[in-house]
C-alpha cells in the first residue's frame, strides 16, 4: 500500500483515542472548557450514563459566531498563541483538541451567545467530511455542547464501554473533581431525568465544608485537618484525613497542581511517606489538597488528557510535601487545635447535616469520632491474654523507658490537687471552676476492665486505650533517642558486595548521604559494584542486599528515599509495642493522669503505631443526645 493523507475525520477520530477513552473523558473536557471560559454556573445534563446524550450548560463567555466552527477544529484554541505561553499555562485546555475529537466520535451540537439578547448561533457536525453548519438560535449568554450517541461511528470503542452504572460512578466522578477544585462555581448533574448533585458556589470555609461533604460524605468532614503551609514559592493547602480515618481503596484522593487534577508518582510516594508509622498497614489515607506553585516549574503537556505532569524540581516537590504533611500529621494532639472546627467538637451540626446520633441506636452512635476503624485482631488476643508478664508491680507506666516518662514531682501535686477542686466543684454542681486549667484530656475517672482510661474533660467523656497510648508514647521516646543520640554503626566481617547498573552505582553515589547519615558505609568498587562495609547495628540483621536496592531504586524513581528510615522505625515500633503496658493492668489514678499527661506532650498521639486511634472524646452535648436529656 502506498503512504496517502488521513482524512481529517480519521486524524481526530485516531486522537480521540486519547482523549475520549469514555462518557466520563467528555464531561471532562467540557466542564474544563466551561470553567476556561469563566462560567460560574455550569449546568449537566446526561442520559444513560452520557452514552445517548451528554449536555453541558455554561453562562460564562460565549463564543463568537465567527469562531463557532473553528472551535471544532483540531489544533484549534483561544488559549495560547506562542511557546512561551506553554511554560505559563493558567487555563485547563490548550491543545485545541478536545471539541475536534470529541465531535468525530460523535453528533455534536454546539450552541452559544456572547450577549444577553437571547440570540445565538448552532453550530453541529454529524457528516463524514464534519463539515459544520452554523444556523441561528435562541440561547442565552454562554454556551451549550450536547453529544448524542457516543461512539456510534467507533464500534470498537463502544464495545469496550462498561454498564451504565459503573460508566455512570466514572461521569459523576470526573464532575466531583472538578467541583473540589472550583469552589466559586455552582455545579448540577441530572442523570435520566433525575437531580444526581446541586452543587452551591461555596464561598466561606463552611460552604466549602459543606461542598466536600456533599462529595465525600460527611463522615469524611469530621475526619479531615486542615492543611495551609507555603514556602519558597509553593503553596500547599487543604485538607488531609485523620490517620485514623483510612481507607481500604485508595478513594477519595484528590490532589490539585495550579488548580489541575493530577495524578503523579512523586505526589503520591510524599504523601504516603507522610502517613508512614501512623495509618494502619495496607490503609490509604484520604486528601484533598491545593499545591500552586510558579506554572514555569511544571510541565502539563505530558499527556493528552493532561492528568499526568512533571515537575522541574521533583525531589523539592517531594520534600515540601512530605515536611509539610508529615508536621501536620505529628502534631494532632489533645488540646491542639486541628483543622476543621467540627472534628474538634464532633458534631456536624454546623454542617447542616444530621449529626450523627440522631435516628440511630444508641450504641451506634457510641462510635463517636472515628469511624472507619480497622478491627486489629491482635489486640482482641493481647485483651484475652494474661495481662503484665513483662512489667513490674510497682509504677506500671514507667517502666521502660529509663525515667524519660517519670513524673515530676510538683507536676503530680499541682495536678492533684486541680484533681480535687475538680472534684469537690463537681460535687458542688459547678463545673465550671478551673475550666481554663483543665489539660485537653482532662483527669483520670476511672480504668474500665483494666483496659480504658475513664476520663473527664471540659467537652465530656475522654476514653484512652492504655496499651494504643502507651506504645505511641514510647516509640516516639525510642525515635528521639535513637535519632538524636547518633547512630551506632557496626563493621560488617565480610563486607558485602552488590552488582547493580550503571545508572544506580552513580545515584548511591550522589546519594551518599542517605545512607552515611544512617550509618552505612558504601563504596564504589567498580561502574557496576557497590560494596557495604558497614551498617547501622539496629539492622544488621536486616536484608542489607534489598534494602540497599530499594533505597537506591527509591532514588531513581522519586530522587528521595527514607526506606532506612521506615525500616528503623519499624523496628523501634515493634520494640515500643512489646514494652508497653499490657491490658488488664491496674494503674492508679495517679499513672493514669500521669499518662494523660504525657499524651498531651506527644507527637501523633491519635493512633498508635499500627494507626489505631488511642483516645476519643464524647460531648456533653452528644452524651445529652444520647439520654434525650433536655428535648
Ligand atoms: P482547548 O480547550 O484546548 O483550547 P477545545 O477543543 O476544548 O480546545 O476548545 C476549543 C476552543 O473553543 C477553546 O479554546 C475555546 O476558545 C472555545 N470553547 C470551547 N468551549 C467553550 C465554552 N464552553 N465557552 C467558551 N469558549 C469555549
Ligand atoms: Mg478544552
Amino acid at each position: 500500500m502506498r503512504i496517502h493523507q488521513l482524512s481529517p475525520r480519521l486524524a481526530n477520530q485516531i486522537a480521540a483515542g486519547e482523549v475520549v477513552e469514555r462518557p466520563s473523558s467528555v464531561v471532562k473536557e467540557l466542564l474544563e472548557n466551561s470553567i476556561d471560559a469563566g462560567a460560574s454556573q455550569i449546568d449537566i445534563e446526561v442520559e444513560q450514563a452520557g452514552v445517548k446524550l451528554i449536555r453541558v450548560r455554561d453562562n460564562a463567555s460565549g463564543i463568537h459566531k465567527d469562531d463557532l466552527v473553528l472551535a471544532l477544529c483540531r489544533h484549534a484554541t483561544s488559549k495560547v498563541a506562542k511557546i512561551d505561553d506553554l511554560e505559563n499555562v493558567s487555563s485547563l485546555g490548550f491543545r485545541g483538541e478536545a471539541l475536534a475529537s470529541i465531535s468525530s466520535v460523535s453528533r455534536m451540537r454546539l450552541l452559544s451567545s456572547q450577549d444577553d439578547s437571547g440570540q445565538g448561533w448552532v453550530v453541529s457536525v454529524e457528516g463524514r467530511d464534519m463539515k459544520a453548519e452554523l444556523r441561528p438560535v435562541a440561547h442565552g449568554k454562554g454556551s451549550t455542547v450536547e453529544i448524542q450517541d457516543l461512539f456510534f461511528n467507533t464500534p470498537a470503542r463502544r464495545k469496550f464501554l462498561r454498564t451504565e452504572k459503573t460508566e455512570f460512578t466514572h461521569l459523576e466522578e470526573a464532575v466531583k473533581r472538578l467541583a473540589l477544585s472550583c469552589f466559586n462555581i455552582g455545579f448540577s448533574l441530572r442523570h435520566n431525568g433525575r437531580s444526581v448533585l446541586n452543587l452551591k458556589p461555596a464561598d466561606s470555609v463552611l460552604d466549602k465544608e459543606r461542598r466536600i461533604a456533599a462529595i465525600c460524605g460527611v463522615e469524611l468532614v469530621k475526619n479531615l485537618l486542615a492543611v495551609d503551609i507555603k514556602i519558597e514559592g509553593m503553596h500547599l493547602y487543604g485538607w488531609m484525613g485523620l490517620p485514623t480515618f483510612s481507607r481500604s481503596q485508595a478513594i477519595s484522593q484528590y490532589f490539585y497542581v495550579n488548580g489541575r487534577i493530577i495524578r503523579d508518582k512523586v505526589v503520591s510516594h510524599a504523601v504516603r511517606q507522610a502517613y508512614h508509622d501512623v495509618l494502619y498497614n495496607g490503609r490509604h489515607p484520604v486528601y484533598i489538597l491545593y499545591l500552586d506553585m510558579d506554572p514555569g516549574g511544571v510541565d502539563v503537556n505530558v499527556h493528552p488528557t493532561k492528568h499526568e505532569v512533571r515537575f522541574r524540581e521533583s525531589r523539592q516537590v517531594h520534600d515540601f510535601l512530605y515536611r509539610s504533611l508529615h508536621r501536620v500529621i505529628a502534631d494532632v494532639r489533645p488540646g491542639k487545635a486541628i483543622g476543621l472546627e467540627q472534628v474538634q467538637r464532633g458534631t456536624t451540626s454546623s454542617l447542616g447535616a444530621k449529626t450523627s446520633t440522631e435516628n440511630i441506636p444508641a450504641q451506634a452512635a457510641f462510635d463517636l469520632l472515628r469511624a472507619d476503624q480497622p478491627v486489629d485482631s491482635e489486640l482482641i488476643e493481647k485483651r484475652s491474654a494474661p495481662s503484665g508478664k513483662n512489667i513490674s508491680a510497682g509504677s506500671v507506666y514507667r517502666h521502660d523507658m529509663g525515667g524519660q516518662h517519670s513524673l515530676v514531682a510538683d507536676q503530680v501535686s499541682s495536678y492533684s490537687a486541680l484533681i480535687s477542686t475538680k472534684q469537690a466543684s463537681s460535687v458542688g454542681g459547678n463545673s465550671d471552676v478551673a475550666a481554663e486549667q483543665m489539660p485537653p484530656l482532662g483527669f483520670a475517672l476511672a480504668q474500665l476492665h483494666g483496659v480504658y482510661i475513664l476520663a473527664q474533660n471540659q467537652d465530656g467523656l475522654v476514653i484512652v486505650d492504655i496499651h494504643a497510648a502507651h506504645e505511641r508514647i514510647t516509640y516516639e521516646g525510642l525515635k528521639k533517642s535513637f535519632y538524636s543520640d547518633g547512630v551506632v554503626s557496626q563493621p560488617l566481617l565480610v563486607p558485602l558486595s552488590v552488582s547493580l547498573s550503571h545508572g544506580e552505582v552513580e545515584v548511591a553515589e550522589q546519594c551518599y548521604a542517605v545512607f552515611s547519615s544512617f550509618g552505612f558505609k558504601l563504596e564504589v568498587m567498580g561502574p557496576e559494584t557497590l560494596v557495604v562495609r558497614q551498617v547501622p547495628a539496629l539492622l544488621r540483621d536486616a536484608d542489607i542486599e534489598g534494602l540497599v536496592r530499594d533505597v537506591i531504586s527509591d532514588l531513581l524513581a522519586y530522587g528521595d528515599s527514607r526506606r532506612i528510615h521506615e525500616y528503623t522505625d519499624k523496628l523501634l515500633a515493634s520494640m515500643a509495642c512489646f514494652g508497653s503496658v499490657r491490658a488488664n493492668r491496674q494503674l492508679s489514678i495517679l499513672e493514669m493522669n500521669a499518662l494523660l499527661r504525657d499524651m498531651e506532650q506527644t507527637e501523633r498521639i491519635g493512633q498508635c503505631n499500627h494507626g489505631r486511634p488511642t483516645w476519643l472524646v464524647q460531648s456533653m452535648t452528644a452524651l445529652d443526645k444520647l439520654f434525650l436529656r433536655g428535648q
